[in-house]
């Protein structure tokens, strides 16, 4: 796990460090760690030490299972490393921490206590862990704002967001970066540092310094400003910037004591159990059961049909992720729309630095925008992003059917059509399946993998690896009207307008989501995607068809009235210019009119009335997909409300959520809905089920094991 090399005459001992797959801080490392370095203190041919990570990294963070442990309080977790720190900090020969790839969590915590450190151009450090929910929990607090100044040290532990070598160079966290070979290099620093040094010097012993505000208390009300603005509603960013301040007022070991008490608060909280399941959950979505080994040709040239929002931005997705992709639309105006859209989008990323100008072009220059389908039979994949309407994209498969190679995929982005009818338009039906992107599709890291019927296991494993080449975390599920995202969006949806209908506003119902956590109100989510849009899904799946349910009776209003959402400046709100929604009285009057008409009957709400009313039935529709089989694990709802419908992470998604809140307590409440609302509250049998043997859903997945 960690071995040492050096030969016979050598006066700098390499400590190398080898625990794949990225060299996490276990026990064992810790302790064959202190082990190393005391051997080659001891070794009096030794004049310095260089302490390197083995593979494509140095060292990223601690094992993220035994910190799972920890949040549980099923053990005491990661191994605390303050006596490691110590020892390496007071070696008597200089030891230089040589890092390539990243040093990131206790892997820079490692790196701060060494002496120096060196590192390669392409290097990444940081502390990433306000992402679990955590401060750094090894003496980061303590030891970064004595290398990189309180702000700085602020900054990263509040965002999570690492820095690139140049940039931790400058900040001071790093003594230099190399151009050649890392050991060979990183042995000639340590040799030099042997030679000119007469003592070293501890990080610890360095005074934590102010580089842009006058006083701590400045510096730290700038820090919880920043936290909020980045990380709203996370514990642990104010506990970051709170160790990071006593930094300035409290000795090292006291300060060190103090991140210890707030590490601990952070790790036991609901919000670090919650990141974690869905750190794990995110990782569990591509074990597909039948799926195992299935070997995957990769995708390279991609055509995409229809050029509007969707497919102007999967064409982005996969031009980013170096595929070529012949972009076609039936209409000219479309094509040119989809072409400036491009080139603003990048010109923008240009313009904040996300790559070079002539990256930018390279990425322009993959997407080839077409009025025909030439050049689609050398393509391994097509894309159909055109309206949403089953008897147009009926026509397209049958149309293009016959264009593609024999091995080629097609595939759909519909929101909610049938996946097998498309199918049956082919003689392909076991390589068709839904791609379900988000919007903006070169953005959200949501993409719903939608297997038909017919679909070939090969087939999904093929679209698990492109999802993968796009950066995106590609679920799997199966086809029902909505699949699992939209479906259980349905009844969220139109409980929000029947809690208004019944006296709340929009805006108080959105203003209550969003203290919940939600990225965005739902009367805001449906303004973006376009009333015009929920109305023709809700025709085109007969919603409400059924005589004696009850209907929402504002938005088919707004749909006649041309109030389609931002798209035509109003909808559920007002918009200015920036498309910020302001609430509008007259919306308020039109809700207020027609419940009265239609004998509504009028209450005041609260926002756990709200909550409850519009999560509950969300949760009941994925017990109910999960039961169904339409979503193969519960904590995969959960990665699908994360990633694509800005459910707050910290809550752990819809699932988990509901664990948190007791199974018996939403059953309780439904059967209280049920009887004030009817039918559409029904308990779900698997809701019930769990709830009556006193399960949740975890336990629920740990028991399908898959
Ligand atoms: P859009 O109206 O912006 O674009 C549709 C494009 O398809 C238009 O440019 C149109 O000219 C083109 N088109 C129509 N018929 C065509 C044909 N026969 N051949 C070639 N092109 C044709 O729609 P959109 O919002 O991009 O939605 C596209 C699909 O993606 C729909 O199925 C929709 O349900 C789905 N979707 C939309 C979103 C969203 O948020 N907008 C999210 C997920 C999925």
């Amino acid at each position: 796990m960690v071995f040492t090399k050096k030969q016979k005459n050598d006066d700098v001992a390499i400590v190398i460090i080898d625990n794949p797959p990225v060299n996490a801080l276990s026990t064992s490392v810790a302790e064959g760690l202190s082990q190393a370095i005391q051997t080659a203190e001891n070794d009096t041919s030794v004049r310095a030490i260089v302490v390197m990570g083995a593979g494509k990294t140095f060292v990223v963070g601690a094992d993220i299972k035994q910190l799972e442990e920890m949040a549980w309080a099923r053990s005491s977790g990661p191994p605390r490393l303050h006596k490691l720190l110590l020892q390496i900090e007071d070696c008597t020969k200089p030891v230089v921490m040589a890092i390539h790839g990243s040093a990131l969590g206790g892997g820079l915590e490692l790196a701060m206590s060494g002496h120096y450190r060196v590192a390669t151009r392409d290097a990444q450090v940081g502390q990433p862990e306000v992402n679990l929910g955590i401060i750094p929990g090894a003496e980061g607090t303590q030891r970064l704002p004595r290398l990189a100044g309180v702000e700085k040290a602020i900054e990263m532990c509040v965002t999570g967001k690492p820095l690139k070598a140049p940039d931790a160079l400058a900040a001071g966290i790093l003594d230099a970066i190399v151009e050649g070979d890392l050991p060979t290099e990183a042995i000639n620093f340590a040799r030099r540092q042997a030679d000119t040094s007469r003592s070293v010097t501890k990080t610890r012993e360095r005074k934590p310094t102010l580089k842009v505000h006058s006083s701590i208390a400045s510096a730290m009300t700038a820090g919880c400003e920043l936290a909020t603005k980045t990380k709203r509603h996370l514990l642990a960013p104010s506990r970051a910037v709170e160790a990071i301040g006593a930094s300035m007022s409290l000795p090292f070991e006291e300060g060190c004591a103090l991140e210890q008490r707030l590490f601990e608060e952070c790790v036991t909280s609901p919000q670090c159990r919650a990141l974690l399941h869905v750190f794990f959950a995110e990782r569990a979505v591509t074990r597909i059961p039948g799926l195992e080994n299935s070997p995957s040709a990769p995708i390279g040239r991609v055509g995409i049909v229809g050029a509007g929002t969707m497919g102007t931005g999967i064409a982005m997705a996969c031009a980013n992720a170096g595929l070529t992709v012949l972009l076609k639309d039936s209409r000219l105006e479309a094509i040119e729309g989809s072409r400036s859209t491009i080139l603003r989008n990048y010109e923008n990323s240009i313009k904040k630095g996300r790559f070079t100008p002539d990256e930018g072009t390279q990425r322009i220059a993959r997407i080839v925008p077409q009025l025909t389908y030439q050049g689609f039979e050398t393509v391994d994949l097509v894309i159909e992003a055109a309206f949403e309407n089953l008897e147009l994209k009926c026509s397209l498969f049958r149309e293009l059917d016959p264009i593609l190679k024999a091995d080629s995929i097609l595939a759909t982005n519909t929101s909610t059509l049938d996946i097998d009818v498309l199918a049956a338009y082919t003689h392909r039906s076991e390589r068709v399946l839904g791609l379900h992107f988000f919007s903006p599709a070169n953005v959200m890291r949501l993409l719903e993998i939608v297997r038909g019927r017919s679909t070939a296991s090969a087939t999904v494993a093929r679209a698990l690896e492109f999802a993968k080449r796009l950066s995106k975390i590609g679920v799997v599920v199966r086809n029902c009207p909505g699949f699992v995202g939209n479906r259980m969006m349905f009844p969220y949806m139109y409980e929000a307008q029947f809690l208004v209908e019944e006296g709340a506003t929009p805006s108080q119902v959105d203003a209550a989501l969003k203290r919940f956590g939600m990225a965005m109100g739902i009367f805001e989510v449906d303004d973006m995607a376009g009333i015009d849009v929920a109305w023709r899904v809700r025709r085109e799946l007969g919603h409400f068809a059924e005589p004696g349910i009850r209907k929402p009776l504002v938005a088919d209003k707004l749909n006649e009235m041309g109030r389609l959402g931002q798209k035509s400046g109003k909808g559920w709100y007002l918009y200015d210019q920036d498309r910020k929604p302001i609430p509008d009285q007259e919306i308020v009057s039109l809700i207020r009119s027609l419940a009265r008409e239609n004998g509504v009957r009028q209450r005041e709400f609260n926002d756990d009335d709200i909550i409850e009313r519009s999560l509950y039935g969300m949760i009941n529709e994925g017990a109910r997909a999960l039961d169904e089989g339409y979503a193969l694990r519960a904590s995969d709802i959960d990665v699908i409300y994360v990633n694509g419908y800005g459910f707050p992470s910290w809550r752990g998604g819809p699932m988990f959520y509901a664990d948190t809140v007791g199974l018996d307590k939403i059953v309780e409440r439904m059967s209280i809905f049920e009887q004030q609302h009817g039918e559409r509250w029904k308990v779900a049998p698997l809701l019930r089920h769990l709830s009556d043997t006193g399960k949740t859903f975890t336990e629920f997945d740990m028991v399908r094991k898959v």
